[in-house]
C-alpha cells in the first residue's frame, strides 16, 4: 500500500512538473533610447496575461529617470496595458520604457489593442485643497530646498510645493560644480606661475563701481602676500571670485548681490557637507568658470547634482517637513499689497490654495525650456530658433510669469546663455580636455567665457564640436563613470560618443583624419609643457597622452537664463517702482541681476544654495 502511495506521489509530481513546463511564461525583451542611454524592458507573458515586467536603464538620471524605471514596470502589470501615465519629471525615460515594453509585448504575441487599452483611473477628489504655513516655498530644486530647510531651522512652519512628480529641477541634473574660494583646499593644488598674470590683469581694469575698487584693493593685498611667501599653490579668494563674476558678466551684475554670493559660497559648501554631501578631492575649473574653484561632489547620492538637493531634502523631511509634488502654482495671492499665499492646481486637477503667514518664496528656476518666453526676451543672439535646451522640461519660468503678473520688476531678461552640451557629457570640468572642430583642430581657448565659446562654435563649426579627454580624466578624475552615472567603457556608440585605446582609433571612428587629430594633440601637449598656447588657453594643467581616449559631440543648446525677478540681498522682491513687495521672496535661477550678461560656470549652484538659504531665513524671521 505504501509503495502504491509513493508511486502516485511521484506520478502527481511528474504531472505537476509537466503542467508547469507547459505554462512556462514567454519572455521577450526590447530596447529604446532613454535620456542617458538604452532602456531595456523584459516582459513575461503567460496565457495572454502580462505576468512580469522588468526594466533596466543604467544611464538614466538617478532620482529622475530612475523613478520611471522603478515605478512603471509594476504599473504596466497592474493595468495589463502600456497606456499608463508617464512618471512626472521623467517623460523621456518613461516614453522609452513604454515604447520598449510595447515592442516586447507585441513580440511575445499579445495584440496591440489589448496592450494599449485605456487604463481606468480611480476617481480622485477635485475639491479645493487649502493649507496654511508660515512660509510657502514654490519649487523644490536646490534653491527651494535650501530655503525650506533654513526657514524650518529658523522656527517657521513650511510647505514646499513642486509641480513635477519628483523634486530636483535643474539642480538634480547639474554638471556639477559649486564655485567657492576655499584657500585651505586650494593650498593643496599647484598653479603655474604665469597664472598670476591673469589675476593681475583684473587689477588694472578701470573700476566700474565702488565695490569693484574695494575688491581690486583686497586682491592686490592678497596677491602681494601670496607672492611674498613664494607660494606655488592655487591662488584664490572671495574678492577675486567677485571680480571675475562682475567682469565676466560685463559689469551688468548687481555688485551687492555678487558681494553676498561670493562671501557666502564657502559657507554653503560647509553647510551641505554637514548635511551629508561629500566632495571629490580636487577643485576643478568648470567649463566657463574662468578659474579653478569648482567643488565637485562625489557620486555617492546617485548623480553629482543630487548632492545639491537631497541633503537639504533629507534634513527637511527628518524635521517633519512635507513636499507636495504634482502641485503647480500659477498665481500669487495679494491682499492689501502683500503676498499672502499662492494658488494652483494639482496634476489630478484639484485646485489648491496655500496660505503663507510670513511669506511666499519663489524658487521655480529659469525659463530655458520656455521657447515663447525666451523668444519674447532674447536680445543676445540673432536667433534661438530650433535650439534644444540642456534643462529639464520644468524650466518654464512660471515664477517669473507669476511675479510679472503682480508687477514685480524683471531684470536682465535679454541675457540668455548658450553652451555646447550633450546628455552624454562625461565631465563639467575643462581641465583635462580640448575642443576640436570637424577637421580635428582646436579653434577656441577652452577656458574662455561661455558666450565667447558659444559664438565661436556657431560661427566656426555649425554649432557643435568634439570634446576629447584621455584616461587621466576617465580614470583619475571620473573613476570610469560620467557625471550622469554612465559607465564610460560601455556607453560609446560610435555615433556621437567614441571610445578607443588610441587617438587614431577614435579619429577613425569619428571620420577624422588620424594624423590631423594627432598633430592637434601634440601641439596642445607642447603648449601644456611650455605654458604658451597658440590658441590662447591659459589653464592647461595636464597633457592628453594616456589611452584610452574618449571623444563626444557637444552641440549648442540654451542653458541658463540670467534674467528674472529683481531681489535685494535679503531676497525681497522689488516691484516695478523700486519698492519691496511685502511677503514675496525669490532665490535661484528665477531671479535676475546677479550674473550680468554671462554667468560663470559653477556660479549658479552657488547662487541657488546661498540665496536659497538667505530667502528661507528672511521669510522665517520676518
Ligand atoms: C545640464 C545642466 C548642468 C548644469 N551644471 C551646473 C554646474 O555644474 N554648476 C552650476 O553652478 N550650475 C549648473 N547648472 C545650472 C544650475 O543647475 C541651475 O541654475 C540651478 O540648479 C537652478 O536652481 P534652482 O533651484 O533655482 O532651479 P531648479 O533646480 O530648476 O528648481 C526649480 C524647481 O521649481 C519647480 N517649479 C517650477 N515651476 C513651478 C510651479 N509653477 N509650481 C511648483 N513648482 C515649480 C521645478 O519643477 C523645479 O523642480 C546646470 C544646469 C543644467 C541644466
Amino acid at each position: 500500500m505504501k509503495k502504491m502511495q509513493s508511486l502516485v506521489s511521484v506520478l502527481l509530481a511528474v504531472m505537476m512538473l509537466c503542467s508547469l513546463s507547459f505554462s512556462l511564461a514567454e519572455e521577450t525583451s526590447a530596447t529604446a533610447q532613454g535620456f542617458g542611454g538604452d532602456v531595456t524592458v523584459t516582459v513575461q507573458v503567460e496565457d495572454g496575461k502580462i505576468v512580469s515586467v522588468t526594466a533596466e536603464g543604467p544611464s538614466e538620471t538617478q532620482g529622475v529617470g530612475s523613478n520611471a524605471i522603478d515605478q512603471l514596470p509594476q504599473a504596466i502589470v497592474d493595468a495589463q496595458s502600456v497606456a499608463v501615465d508617464a512618471v512626472g519629471g521623467a517623460t523621456v525615460t518613461s516614453t522609452a520604457l513604454l515604447e520598449a515594453a510595447k515592442e516586447a509585448l507585441l513580440a511575445a504575441g499579445l495584440d496591440e489593442e489589448s496592450i494599449t487599452k485605456p487604463v481606468e483611473k480611480e476617481a480622485v477628489s477635485t475639491d479645493l485643497i487649502e493649507l496654511t504655513a508660515d512660509v510657502v516655498v514654490v519649487g523644490a530644486g536646490g534653491a527651494g530646498m535650501s530655503a525650506a530647510l533654513e526657514a524650518q531651522n529658523h522656527g517657521a512652519s513650511v510647505i514646499v510645493i513642486e509641480k513635477m512628480g519628483a523634486i530636483g529641477g535643474n539642480t538634480l541634473v547639474a554638471g556639477s560644480a559649486l564655485n567657492a574660494a576655499q584657500p585651505a583646499k586650494q593650498a593643496t593644488q599647484t598653479m603655474p606661475a604665469d597664472r598670476i598674470a591673469t589675476v593681475e590683469s583684473f587689477l588694472v581694469l578701470e573700476p566700474q563701481c565702488e565695490l569693484m575698487k574695494v575688491w581690486q584693493n583686497e586682491v592686490r593685498d592678497e596677491l602681494e602676500a601670496y607672492k611674498n611667501t613664494g607660494a606655488t599653490y592655487l591662488f584664490d579668494s572671495a574678492a577675486f571670485h567677485k571680480l571675475q563674476t562682475y567682469v565676466g558678466g560685463d559689469y551688468v551684475g548687481d555688485p551687492e548681490l555678487i558681494d553676498m554670493l561670493c562671501d557666502k559660497a564657502i559657507e554653503g559648501v560647509y553647510w551641505l557637507e554637514e548635511l551629508g554631501a561629500t566632495w571629490k578631492n580636487e577643485i576643478v575649473s568648470v567649463y566657463g568658470s574662468t578659474w579653478t574653484r569648482g567643488h565637485n561632489p562625489t557620486m555617492d547620492l546617485g548623480t553629482a547634482g543630487a548632492s545639491f538637493v537631497y541633503p537639504q531634502r533629507n534634513a527637511y523631511e527628518a524635521n517633519g517637513g512635507v513636499i507636495y509634488t504634482g502641485y503647480r502654482a500659477n498665481k500669487l495671492i495679494v491682499e492689501n499689497g502683500e503676498v499672502v499665499g499662492v494658488s494652483g492646481e494639482t496634476t489630478d486637477g484639484a485646485p489648491f490654495l496655500m496660505h503663507a503667514n510670513k511669506g511666499v518664496i519663489l524658487a521655480t528656476g529659469g525659463f530655458s525650456a520656455n521657447v515663447e518666453l525666451r523668444e519674447e526676451y532674447n536680445e543676445q543672439w540673432p536667433t534661438l530658433e530650433g535650439l534644444k535646451t540642456t534643462n529639464p522640461a520644468s524650466s518654464t519660468g512660471d515664477g517669473i510669469l507669476m511675479a510679472r503678473e503682480i508687477d514685480a520688476n524683471l531684470v536682465g531678461m535679454g541675457w540668455i546663455q548658450l553652451i555646447p552640451y550633450t546628455h552624454n557629457a562625461a565631465t563639467a570640468s575643462i581641465d583635462g580636455g580640448i575642443y576640436v572642430d570637424k577637421e580635428g583642430k582646436r579653434f577656441i581657448p577652452e577656458d574662455e567665457r561661455r558666450d565667447v565659446i558659444a559664438a565661436a562654435t556657431i560661427d566656426h563649426n555649425d554649432g557643435w564640436f568634439y570634446w576629447l579627454v584621455d584616461d587621466k580624466t576617465i580614470t583619475d578624475e571620473l573613476n570610469g563613470i560620467t557625471i550622469y552615472g554612465q559607465v564610460i567603457k560601455e556607453y560609446a556608440n560610435g555615433v556621437d560618443v567614441f571610445y578607443g585605446e588610441t587617438l587614431a582609433d577614435i579619429a577613425t571612428q569619428a571620420g577624422l583624419d588620424p594624423e590631423v587629430l594627432q598633430a592637434t594633440v601634440d601641439e596642445y601637449n607642447a603648449s601644456v609643457l611650455s605654458g604658451v598656447d597658440p590658441v590662447g588657453r591659459k589653464n592647461m594643467p595636464q597633457t592628453i597622452d594616456r589611452g584610452p581616449y574618449l571623444m563626444y559631440i557637444d552641440e549648442i543648446m540654451v542653458h541658463h537664463t540670467m534674467g528674472g525677478v529683481q531681489i535685494d540681498d535679503n531676497c525681497h522682491v522689488y516691484d516695478v517702482n523700486g519698492k519691496v513687495i511685502p511677503g514675496l521672496y525669490a532665490c535661484g535661477e528665477v531671479t535676475g541681476g546677479i550674473h550680468g550678461s554671462n554667468r560663470l560656470g559653477g556660479n549658479a549652484i552657488a547662487d541657488a544654495v546661498v540665496f536659497g538659504r538667505i530667502a528661507g531665513t528672511s521669510a522665517a524671521t520676518r
